[in-house]
């Protein structure tokens, strides 16, 4: 798209921008296809996305919006910006920072049982064999039934749970008490947020510095 060549990025410290300049809303919607068409440089400024209540909607992955995304949502009045990049975003008509930080102005709902597969039940479990209590890899991770199948265990929540290969061979078709090894713990079917909970153990590698008050200190303190 040729409306792309009209836009250009720079990088200004403490450029002060705000909404009470009076954007033409209208018109960015309109030429918002065309920020789309020019990318390079910007691909590392992704928004981390907060929900309503201002915790991140994910912690692992990390919820991280790509810039077209979050100004297209921040123009549609969708979300409140909470911090900025340097980077400003110019148009004909307007010019943004990026946004580094965004909260939903809607509350999403975060209690839907998590979906029962692999990859949840590894971090229901935090990557660590229940067995052994070793922390592994995905790659090294296996699927044990706690019950064998072959003795009627079925593939659910409370009847699978993470192995290291060495204990699942170990453990071969036997239940845990056949075999004289301990579970860990029960394998249960978690909550949204005790799934939130075990993804806040694995920060991504990169983190801006904005992100970090929204990530490390939004746990709740115990009343005393
Ligand atoms: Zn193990």
């Amino acid at each position: 798209m040729i409306l792309g060549s009209q836009w250009r990025f720079t990088t200004i410290p403490h450029f002060a921008f705000g909404a009470e300049k009076g954007y033409d809303f209208k018109s960015l919607v309109a030429s918002y296809e065309g920020i789309a068409s020019v990318t390079s440089g910007l691909g590392n400024s992704p928004a981390l996305v907060l929900n309503a209540d201002f915790r991140p909607l994910s912690y692992f992955p990390l919820s991280l919006w790509a810039w077209q995304d979050t100004i297209k949502a921040v123009f549609l009045g969708r979300v409140n910006v909470v911090s900025e990049y340097d980077t400003v975003v110019h148009s004909p008509s307007f010019e943004i920072k990026l946004p580094s930080v965004i909260s939903l102005k809607k509350f999403a709902p975060m209690d839907r049982s998590p979906a029962f597969t692999r990859f949840n039940v590894f971090l229901r479990d935090t990557f660590t064999c229940q067995y052994c209590n070793v922390n592994q890899s995905a790659n090294d991770l296996t699927f044990d039934h706690v019950v064998p199948r072959s003795r009627g265990g079925r593939t659910t929540w409370d009847n699978v749970t993470a192995a290291c290969s060495s204990c699942n061979l170990r453990k071969s078709n036997r239940t845990p008490k056949q075999a004289g090894m301990a579970l860990q713990r029960l394998p249960r079917r978690p909550s949204a947020p005790q799934l939130q909970d075990a993804g806040r153990a694995f920060p991504p590698n990169y983190l801006h510095e904005s992100w970090r008050d929204f990530l490390y200190w939004d746990s709740e303190l115990d009343p005393w």
